[in-house]
């Protein structure tokens, strides 16, 4: 018997398409559809308004089960870091970070990453494969079996924007009145910087964009950056100017890690302030959170301070950004599956 054809991830259509090919009806998936992401089913049993001999095909042909959870662990601060499995044994990580008046969970788009950041440590972990639209939704879902979720982060590990079908697979469900109806407002995507049609598409969910800036020039930027070889700062910055409009969203985030003696000085800070200038933004200061064999130091909080201070100034919108999850390697930049 071939691999069970996984259904999370399919939009409606597609999985009017998938039940055609198993001999199924358009009614069936329009009966099955709100099971799975209204009612969060993981089995076609309960599926009680599904007859029963189309339970038993999709029982022996599709899947809807969760992926298999390895460790889970909880920080302090209360965010929760999840090892996931699937069915050929690659793994993720997934987080769960629970504030005052939101829940968010980050999701992770590819099995390690080709990007090779290096402040990252999932980068230090080769790129294996993407993940399909149904694992991506699969994170959602097996936080959202525990806890309420108003907001996601596509911030796990890998680039989303090199994902960029499945990712779109997912976005359309999540923002879906009929599925998991987000609001466009609570989504965010995170980028390295992948500038071609990818980011354009992105626009149109209208979701909001945040991008891994790190550094005020070029010079930094490669240091740390391979990235940035292809698509320089200014090209960045340019799409982000296209993508705000295009998307019709408030701001772009620009995410600059503070690296000690790296890009943390007052005239990075400078620097930095007038390659935003007109650019409607936000820049999240995160202090960098270490882990094993890193060789780049975080800088210190009043290194940070002083950073934030001089974009304020400049009339910059600018956050420290509290770091989660750092005692369970959970916080950004951290996340890193060992096998596969
Ligand atoms: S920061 Fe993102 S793009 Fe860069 S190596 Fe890490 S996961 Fe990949």
């Amino acid at each position: 018997m071939s691999e069970k054809i996984e259904l999370l991830g399919l939009p409606l259509e597609k999985l009017k398409s998938v039940f055609a090919e198993i001999g199924l009806t358009s009614l069936d998936a329009k009966r099955v559809f709100p099971w799975i992401h209204v009612k969060l089913a993981d089995s076609f049993e309960v599926m009680t308004d599904v007859p029963q001999k189309v339970r038993d095909i999709l029982k022996q042909r599709c899947s809807i089960a969760r992926p298999r959870c390895i460790t889970e662990q909880k920080s302090t601060d209360g965010t929760r870091k999840a090892l996931l499995e699937f069915s050929d044994n690659c793994r993720v990580e997934t987080v769960f970070i629970p504030d005052e008046n939101r829940n968010t969970v980050c999701v992770s788009s590819q099995v390690g990453c080709a990007m090779g950041c290096k402040f990252c440590h999932t980068g230090t972990q080769s790129f294996t494969r993407n993940l399909t639209s149904s694992e991506i939704l699969a994170q959602i879902f097996f936080w959202k079996d525990k806890f309420p979720i108003t907001n996601l982060v596509f911030m796990g590990m890998g680039e989303p924007l090199l994902n960029y079908e499945n990712l779109f697979d997912a976005l359309s469900l999540l923002l879906s009145e009929k599925a998991h109806n987000f609001s466009r407002n609570k989504i965010t995507v995170s980028t390295c910087g992948i500038i071609d049609n990818a980011i354009d598409e992105l626009a149109k969910f209208g979701v909001k964009l945040a991008i891994s800036l790190h550094a005020p020039n070029d010079e930094i930027r490669n240091s740390i950056m391979p990235i940035n070889r292809k698509y320089n700062i200014k090209t960045v910055l340019e799409a982000a100017k296209n993508y705000q409009i295009k998307s019709n969203t408030t701001h772009v985030t620009f995410e600059y890690l503070l690296l000690k003696n790296v890009n943390d000085s007052d005239e990075n800070a400078r620097e930095l302030a007038s390659l935003l200038r007109g650019i409607p933004s936000r820049v999240n200061l995160i202090t960098f959170n270490s882990w094993p064999e890193s060789k780049l130091q975080g800088s210190s909080k009043e290194t940070a301070h002083r950073f934030l201070r001089i974009l304020l100034a400049k009339d910059i919108r600018a956050i420290v950004r509290k770091s989660r999850g750092d005692d369970i390697l959970a916080a950004c930049g951290q996340l890193k599956s060992k096998i596969c």
